[in-house]
């Protein structure tokens, strides 16, 4: 999935806040137990029925592991947290010697000063205690366990304490995740969805093979009314069962008085009727307003990760794949769509239309499975053996075209890379007027907000990168995520890190005119900084509530995930990365994977003994959080390089000792600039050297920043970089000198270079040209600059902009305000122009005035990418604000009418920032989906952040019943409206806030990272004011 709303990616004019984090890292030994665990599907002996379908890295709810069991103290406490709803993540917290100071549960309090008296009354009550659970062990026929008396060295576990089911009665599993005692083999569903009513009713016909003797089964079902349900157990008579239901865990039971053996075949066939879903997942409602001014409606799907359960009763983890065959019934004039191609249409009395699809070819997860009842059309060709189409709704089908060709070209790419052909054989690629995220990888039906998939005549150059890019993504899961999938969420790396880097490796090679390394770039240097800090998490993560699953949608899964594997590729030899990943997907297609599983491939397919264990390297990079400081001591050719962990801390703890396998990569003022010149160093230890050839000048370390991790060069090594650098500009290639910027400002948050050597390295910058550089200089002084306009420091908010003003000026002035040649050259214009007009640059001002006016007198079209800064002045006017309002309520094409949006929301008149968040929360002028942009662009002006803030406290509720807890978009909207805090008493606020949510939120990992934010701004801006007043 591609949740990021590519759109919303904020290039350089409205600077992402450094800071992102969550809240529960992740110990290593978390993962130890990975090793010795037998792989899926095999389960132990032991009770089978308890066991879960669990992924060697989790062990925590792996139970009846005999000699790994866990002692019947922790089984205590994992029964009544399961109960309580509790995450077994606060248990390992207990255990940290670091844990963060944001804990979701109090930790227990050891007695560590008690008082005479305290003494006594806990002694007393230990006595009293200990008495009678003796009394209670020892007396006859006692019920501690529901199976009678414990026997003294028994290791059997515990019965879990089972909840009540809807009816009243126990239900049969006490587990967030699923037995594996049932395995579904396939799915038969037929839906009947009613747009007049926004209703559907359905059947769900699974049929299952009993793994383990089992006396239930239990699947998961969300927000459906079960009418019937039937069950056949071989060839027998299908008879009627009841069904029972908990609702907290959305999950149902079928309970059988004899026990179902291992190796039976059963179906299970449930009726049931539900709404269409009116929030932006499961199956869902959506409707757009056509040319003629009609408004029209469709269902669409949404599954990932957890709402197929939404649509139809399922066993609803990715690790329970099957084949599903699918049937829809309609109305004359709909189509309907779902994974594979359709079979055959029927006529059913009632006068609809009934579709079936063909059974799918491939076991697929649920969160895969996907269908549509709307009127689009399409374009299609065949690729190789595919038949490719690119849907819309019916007025947009030419702005399909360039879809249609980028996918047939990168659709081509991947067959031949992976050297494994696209298994079906049809792909659709759908846009949906009204969907949240940016796309959704649905096998063989991937769906599409339209800003991620058409182009118009109109569209801009950076428009169409965007397109390509989230195109890449999709059909790259096509394979990574689809034909092989993570067995659980706390891998969604492997789906989404492979996806992203994917993304930009596959466009970089087939449409090198797109300049997608700059993109890429940024990516990874506002990854480093989100992972920077205390409360982020290791790649590869315990995951258990519904809340953690959403969470893991986050930069570190996408942004690090892809960073490490770019990492990695750049330090093997040749084709070896192609080969380990072929090797990978060919071993476990059609089935789940574990991290291990990929760097295993990625090991065996070394070409030469004696080089990197990968397995060894990687997994110091997936395991543990966070990233190394590499800090360079040069003596002569004698260069040690130490690593650190890279925290920034708020509250000046020490970082734990984590160590990584670094392949330190380096060039030197002999030959920096071509691929060869780079040379590689593995760094295992926490100190090594290197020794360099005579006479090197300077030495500059992580060659194109194709690695993560930050480098410190000592003041004397930083020295020479920028009097290099000072000379002439081009003796680092721009992405060295990008990752130069970024290092420097990050060594400044973390307090070990002076703000005055930032500024030494700024004064290159009047020598600068390329867009990379001047970006990353952008957005870094951009954050401060807002840090300062929001903390109300007028003067040096003054300063800063004289300070942007003298370094960028006459760039600015440089600017055509055409379309430019090139991608990069746009990139670089369009933010230029950007921070000009935002930090009122008269000249700017009044070139955008100008256009804006040629604009609505429909006199002249304004180049695509420079719509925002047009708009965006134009909105600060009355007349303008009204006029563009009046525009954005018209305009077909989408990308067009999100700028306006966007612009409309920077309006600094309170009346209207208070109109725009609310129109956006009713949803009818505006989108609902554009609520998290809108709230971003409102808490970006110094008039409205405070507004956003209020904002979402006052209507939290709502927000969260649109978009759930721990989403991107809520993850999105709690970073807009906090990041920018820098003060105490917003510290407070943020604080007493969120943590009055209780289970609406207050356990989020952004809650955290907002809280984390806010300290290191406090503390950055107290240590750098006094050298911005004397510097600036
Ligand atoms: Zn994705």
């Amino acid at each position: 999935m591609d949740p990021f709303d590519s759109n919303n990616s904020e290039r350089v004019n409205r600077p992402r806040n450094m800071i992102e984090n969550s809240m529960f890292e992740e110990e290593p030994d978390v993962v130890d137990l990975a090793k010795d665990s037998a792989a899926f599907p095999t389960f132990p002996a032991l009770d089978p029925d308890e066991v879960t379908y669990e992924p060697r890295s989790s062990r925590l709810l792996v139970r009846g592991l005999g000699e790994n069991e866990l002692d019947e103290e922790e089984e205590d406490y994992e029964s009544s947290a399961r109960l309580l709803g509790m995450s077994f993540m606060n248990r390992s917290a207990s255990h940290r010697p670091n844990s963060s100071p944001y804990t979701r549960h109090a930790q227990p309090q050891s007695c560590s000063r008690p008082s005479t008296r305290t003494v006594v009354v806990c002694v007393l009550f230990l006595v009293i205690v200990a008495s009678m659970t003796m009394v209670l062990y020892f007396l006859p026929g006692c019920t501690f366990t529901k199976t009678g008396c414990r026997k003294p060295n028994s290791t059997a576990p515990l019965e879990p304490v089972y909840p009540h089911s809807t009816s009243g009665e126990l239900f049969p599993w006490a587990e967030l995740r699923l037995p594996a005692s049932v395995r579904p083999l396939s799915y038969d569903l037929t839906l009947n969805p009613v747009l007049s009513t926004m209703t559907f009713t359905g059947r769900t016909v699974i049929t299952m093979s009993v793994l383990h003797s089992t006396k239930r089964i239990v699947l998961h079902s969300a927000e459906l009314n079960i009418s019937r349900a039937t069950f056949q157990l071989g060839d027998g008579k299908p008879s009627v069962v009841d069904v029972l239901e908990y609702k907290p865990r959305q999950q149902i039971a079928i309970k059988f008085p004899g026990e179902l053996k291992m190796g039976q075949l059963c179906i299970l066939t449930l009726d049931y009727s539900a709404s269409l879903s009116h929030t932006y997942d499961g199956f869902y409602n959506s409707s757009y307003i056509d040319k003629d001014g009609n408004k029209r409606v469709l269902a669409a799907t949404q599954f990932e990760p957890l709402a197929a359960r939404k649509a139809f009763p399922c066993f609803d983890e990715p690790a329970f794949k099957a084949t599903f065959l699918v049937r829809i019934s309609r109305q004359e004039g709909y189509q309907t769509f779902s994974n594979m191609p359709k079979a055959k249409t029927t006529q059913l009395p009632n006068g609809l239309l009934l579709d079936e699809f063909e059974k799918s070819s491939v076991n697929m997860s649920t969160y895969l499975v996907a269908f549509i009842v709307a009127n689009f059309t399409c374009l299609s060709k065949n690729v190789s053996n595919t038949l490719l189409s690119v849907y819309a709704v019916p007025e947009k089908r030419e702005h399909t075209l360039y879809a249609l060709d980028t996918a047939s070209t990168l659709l081509q790419f991947y067959n031949e890379y992976f050297d494994i052909p696209y298994p079906l054989s049809k792909l659709d690629l759908v846009a949906i007027p009204d969907f949240l995220a940016g796309a959704m990888e649905n096998w063989g039906l991937i769906t599409f907000r339209e800003t991620s998939l058409l182009v118009g005549n109109q569209s801009s150059p950076l428009e169409k990168q965007l397109v390509a890019s989230v195109i890449a993504h999709e059909l790259a899961h096509q394979w990574f995520g689809n034909l092989v999938t993570m067995f659980w969420w706390n891998d969604l790396w492997l789906n989404e890190g492979f996806a992203t880097y994917m993304q930009y490796m596959s466009l970089q090679r087939v449409f090198p005119q797109l300049d997608i390394g700059n993109l890429f770039l940024g990516v990874r240097l506002r990854a480093l900084a989100k992972d920077s800090l205390n409360s982020s998490h290791a790649v590869s993560t315990q995951v258990d509530t519904p809340e953690q699953v959403a969470e893991m949608f986050d930069s570190v899964s996408y942004e690090k995930g892809a960073s490490i594997l770019l990492m990695l590729n750049a330090s093997l030899p040749g084709r070896q990365f192609q080969k380990g990943i072929i090797d990978y997907l060919k071993t476990f297609r059609g089935s789940n994977t574990l991290t291990d599983d990929l760097w295993n491939s990625l090991t065996q397919a070394e070409i030469s003994p004696g080089q990197t264990n990968i397995s060894e390297m990687m997994s110091t990079w997936t395991r543990q959080k966070g990233f190394p400081l590499i800090n360079v001591i040069r003596k002569g050719d004698q260069v040690t390089l130490t690593q650190e962990h890279f925290l920034l801390s708020a509250d000046n703890s020490t970082p734990p000792s984590s160590m990584w396998h670094v392949p330190v990569t380096y060039v030197n003022d002999s030959c920096s600039l071509a691929p060869e010149c780079s040379q590689v160093f593995i760094l295992k230890t926490k100190s090594d050297t290197l020794k360099l050839a005579n006479n090197v000048k300077w030495l500059k370390l992580n060659y194109k920043n194709t690695g993560f991790y930050i480098v410190d060069y000592g003041e004397q090594g930083w020295d020479d970089l920028v009097d290099a650098l000072t000379k002439n500009v081009s003796v680092l290639t721009s992405e060295d000198r990008a990752s130069l910027i970024h290092n420097m400002f990050a060594l400044s948050r973390l307090g070990r270079v002076s703000f005055h050597q930032v500024l030494s390295l700024m004064n290159y910058i009047a020598n600068e040209t390329d867009t990379a550089p001047l970006t990353e200089a952008l957005l870094q002084l951009g954050t401060i600059y807002r840090l300062l306009d929001k903390r109300q420091e007028q003067g040096l908010v003054a300063r800063m902009k004289g300070y942007i003003m003298g370094h960028f000026g006459a760039l600015m002035d440089k600017q055509t305000w055409r379309e430019e040649e090139g991608v990069s050259k746009q990139e670089l214009s369009s933010a230029l122009l950007e921070v000009a007009c935002g930090l009122e640059k008269p000249e700017c001002i009044e070139q955008a005035r100008a256009m804006y006016k040629q604009f609505s007198n429909q006199t002249m079209l304004i180049p695509g990418d420079l719509q925002q800064v047009v708009f965006n002045v134009a909105a600060q006017t009355e007349e303008g604000w009204s006029l563009l309002l009046e525009a954005y309520g018209h305009v077909a094409y989408d990308a067009e009418k999100r700028k306006m949006l966007q612009a409309l929301a920077s309006t600094q008149d309170a009346r209207r920032i208070t109109w725009i968040l609310k129109a956006g929360l009713e949803g009818n002028v505006v989108q609902t989906q554009e609520l998290p942009l809108v709230i971003r662009t409102v808490s970006d002006g110094f008039a409205g952040h405070l507004f956003a803030w209020d904002f979402v406290q006052e209507n939290w509720d709502r927000l969260i019943e649109k978009f759930p807890v721990g989403s991107s978009a809520i993850q999105s909207i709690i970073k807009s409206t906090t990041s920018q805090f820098s003060t105490q008493a917003h510290f407070d606020q943020v604080k007493s806030f969120f943590s009055s949510l209780k289970e609406r939120g207050s356990q989020m990992r952004s809650v955290q990272a907002a809280l984390e934010t806010i300290r290191l701004n406090q503390r950055w801006m107290d240590s750098i004011l006094p050298a911005l007043r004397q510097w600036l």
